[in-house]
C-alpha cells in the first residue's frame, strides 16, 4: 500500500467499501463556472446516479473524483481523507477509483485478456492474467481471451470494459453514461449485471446517466444537476413523489401542465380548490396531472358516478399502454392519459374522469414547487 493510498489497496475477494465526499466543490473554466459548489456524501457501496440535462457538469464531477481534473475550490475526499482540495491532492492511480467510459476505451491492440490485465500492472504477469481470466469467467467471456476487441459485440466489448475496471477492486467505481452506447435491449441485461457486480464487490459508484429511468433502476439514490448546482438528491421514489422542481417532474413522469391564476393561496380546477401556498394572489400557477395518475371509467361502472364528464378524442396505442386524448368536462385543452390498453378504449366514447388531488402537483411558474 503506497503511503499517499487512502484506501487498503486489495485485491481481495470483496473491495474496501469507501466513502466518498464532495464539500462545495466548484470547477471553473475561463469565464465559465461547469461546477457552482457541489456537495455530496456517498455512503460507502453505495449507487449514486448522476442525472441531468447536457452541460450541466456531470463528467466534470466525476473527473474530479476520479483525479483527471482538480477542483478550482472545494474539496473531495474518500474517507474522511483528503484526496483534491487546497492542502492536498493524491493522483488518479493511488485513490483506488476505476473508471469507465461511454465509449468503453478499450486497447485495440490488446487483446481481451491483456486489455482486463492492463488494470492489474502491479502485479506479476503470471498472477494479473490469472486473475483476469476469473474476471473475465465472472463476466461471462473467458472463451474470448484471445480475441481482438474490434471482432466483439458492443454488450461484449462493454463487459471487457466492466472487467478492467473492476479487476482491480477499486474501492469506488465511476461510470460516464456506460450503457449509452448499447441498443435497448442490450442494455437493460446490462444494467442488471453491471449492477449485480457492482454489489458483489461492494465498490461505491458514480453513475452518470441521460436517462430518468436508468437512474431508477441503479441508484440507491439520484442526484440531480443543473448549471452546475446539485439541485435534488434523494431516491426514485421521493424524487417520483417530491420532484421539488418542474423540470425533476417531468424527468420522472409523463404530465399534464396546466396554468391557473392564484386567488386567496389556491387555484380553482375542475377537480375542486387546490393549494398553492407561498405564491402571491394573482401569480401564474402551474399544475401538474400525471398522465397516469387519471382514471377512465365507462359512465356504466361502478364508481364512476363521481368522476368529470369526458370524451376520448384519439387513441394511440403503445403496446401495454395506450395514449389516450381526453376532453375533460371544465378543462379548456384535452388532457393526455395513460391507460391499459386492454380497456380496448376507442376514439369518440363517452368516460368518466377521476383524478386524485392528492397526486397532482403544483409549481410557480418558475418551476419551483409550492409547498
Ligand atoms: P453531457 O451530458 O453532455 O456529457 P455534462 O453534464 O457531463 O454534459 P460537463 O461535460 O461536465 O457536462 O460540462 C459542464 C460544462 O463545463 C459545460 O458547459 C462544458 O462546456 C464545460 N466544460 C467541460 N470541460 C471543459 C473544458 N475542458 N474546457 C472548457 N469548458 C469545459
Amino acid at each position: 500500500m503506497s503511503s499517499a493510498s487512502v484506501v487498503p489497496r486489495g485485491r481481495a475477494a470483496v473491495t474496501f467499501a469507501a466513502r466518498l465526499t464532495f464539500e462545495a466543490v466548484e470547477r471553473r473554466y475561463g469565464d465559465g463556472m461547469a461546477l457552482r459548489g457541489v456537495s455530496l456524501d456517498i455512503a460507502p457501496g453505495e449507487v449514486v446516479c448522476l442525472l441531468g440535462p447536457s452541460g450541466c457538469g456531470k463528467t466534470t464531477l466525476l473527473r474530479i473524483a476520479s483525479g483527471i481534473e482538480k477542483p478550482s475550490r472545494g474539496r473531495v475526499l474518500i474517507n474522511d481523507a483528503e484526496v483534491a482540495g487546497p492542502n492536498r491532492f493524491v493522483p488518479p492511480e493511488e485513490r483506488s477509483v476505476g473508471l469507465m467510459f461511454q465509449d468503453f476505451a478499450l486497447f485495440p491492440h490488446l487483446d481481451v485478456l491483456d486489455n482486463v490485465a492492463f488494470g492489474l500492472r502491479a502485479l506479476p504477469r503470471e498472477e494479473a492474467r490469472r486473475e483476469a481470466l476469473a474476471i473475465l469467467a465472472r463476466v461471462g467471456l473467458e472463451g474470448f481471451a484471445h480475441e481482438q476487441p474490434n471482432t466483439l459485440s458492443g454488450g461484449q466489448q462493454q463487459r471487457v470494459a466492466l472487467a478492467r475496471a473492476i479487476v482491480p477492486r477499486p474501492a469506488v467505481m465511476l461510470m460516464d453514461e456506460p450503457f449509452s452506447g448499447l441498443d435497448v435491449q442490450l442494455r437493460d441485461s446490462m444494467q442488471e449485471e453491471t449492477l449485480a457486480l457492482l454489489r458483489e464487490t461492494r465498490a461505491t459508484s458514480l453513475i452518470v446517466t441521460h436517462h430518468p429511468e436508468e437512474a431508477m433502476r441503479l441508484g440507491d439514490r439520484i442526484a440531480v444537476m443543473r448549471g452546475g448546482h446539485l439541485v435534488k438528491l434523494g431516491t426514485a421514489e421521493d424524487l417520483y413523489r417530491h420532484p421539488g422542481e418542474l423540470f425533476i417532474a417531468r424527468m420522472f413522469s409523463e404530465i399534464n401542465e396546466v396554468p391557473y391564476k392564484v386567488s386567496k393561496g389556491a387555484i380553482a380546477t375542475p377537480i375542486g380548490n387546490v393549494p398553492a401556498p407561498g405564491l402571491a394572489e394573482g401569480d401564474t400557477a402551474i399544475l401538474c396531472i400525471r398522465e397516469r395518475g387519471i382514471v377512465l371509467r365507462v359512465p356504466s361502472a361502478e364508481g364512476a358516478e363521481g368522476g368529470l364528464a369526458g370524451r376520448v378524442l384519439d387513441v394511440k396505442f403503445l403496446g401495454a399502454v395506450a395514449l389516450l386524448e381526453v376532453g375533460i368536462e371544465g378543462f379548456d385543452a384535452p388532457l393526455r392519459v395513460r391507460a391499459r390498453e386492454i380497456e380496448g378504449w376507442r376514439k369518440g366514447a363517452e368516460v368518466r374522469v377521476t383524478i386524485d388531488t392528492e397526486r397532482v402537483l403544483v409549481f410557480a411558474s418558475s418551476g419551483a414547487e409550492t409547498l
